[in-house]
């Protein structure tokens, strides 16, 4: 038995001498690995975070994690999922549904119903209290993506143009953010500069 003992203890002894010369020589490798999964997974948090945050009332889709699996450069995959996210921003359709159908008359004001006429290519001299008014309305939410807008940021659209006769009555505008406004003007600009764009590759490059 004492024999039988001692074999044991120095065949464990070899046994755990062999793991860890195995783990001393891949080190590097192990806990790259591991720094990976855990870089990654901290990536898809953080962005998570990110979208229900700023855009609360939209949903994402997600799958272009599990399509993703394939790409063993991390730092492409995590490009790849953000521009995914960001592909599907320019596709959101606004929903018509929603759109405005009349403006009770408590909200309106002296002026309203005249200063809704065009004025050649002037604004409304109200054009402050209108872009008020649709920021109160839509709940300080862009109408397209629902990200938060202020004032400084919020774009007033007329959903029927004025050059096919659309005139300034509030139910003929909505509200749009600064990324909305871009991909909905008369001409897109598909490549410049969209904020979701900076937000999303600013996580991949700190995460
Ligand atoms: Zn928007």
């Amino acid at each position: 038995m004492y024999f039988l003992g001692t074999d044991y203890i120095v065949s464990s002894l070899i046994w755990l001498l062999a793991i860890f010369a195995f783990v001393f020589t891949f080190r590097k490798h192990i806990m790259k690995l591991f720094y990976k999964k855990i870089s990654l997974d901290l990536f898809i948090s953080k962005i998570r975070t990110y979208l229900t945050k700023t855009y609360p009332n939209h949903e994402f889709d997600y799958t272009i994690i599990e399509h993703s699996i394939s790409e063993k450069n991390p730092e492409l995959r995590k490009y790849m999922i953000a521009d995914d996210i960001i592909e599907q921003f320019m596709r959101i359709e606004i929903d018509q549904s929603k759109y405005p159908k009349s403006t009770p008359k408590e909200l309106q004001w002296s002026s309203y119903i005249f200063n809704c006429e065009p004025n050649k290519d002037k604004l409304p001299v109200d054009w402050i209290q209108r872009k008020n008014a649709l920021f109160l309305r839509e709940q300080r939410q862009c109408f397209r993506c629902s990200t938060y807008i202020d004032m400084n940021t919020l774009h007033p659209k007329l959903i029927i143009p004025l050059k096919d006769g659309g005139k300034y009555y509030l139910e003929n505008m909505i509200p749009l953010c600064t990324d909305c406004d871009k991909l909905l003007s008369d001409n897109p600009k598909k490549s410049s500069f969209f904020n979701i764009k900076d937000a999303l590759y600013e996580i991949v490059e700190t995460s």
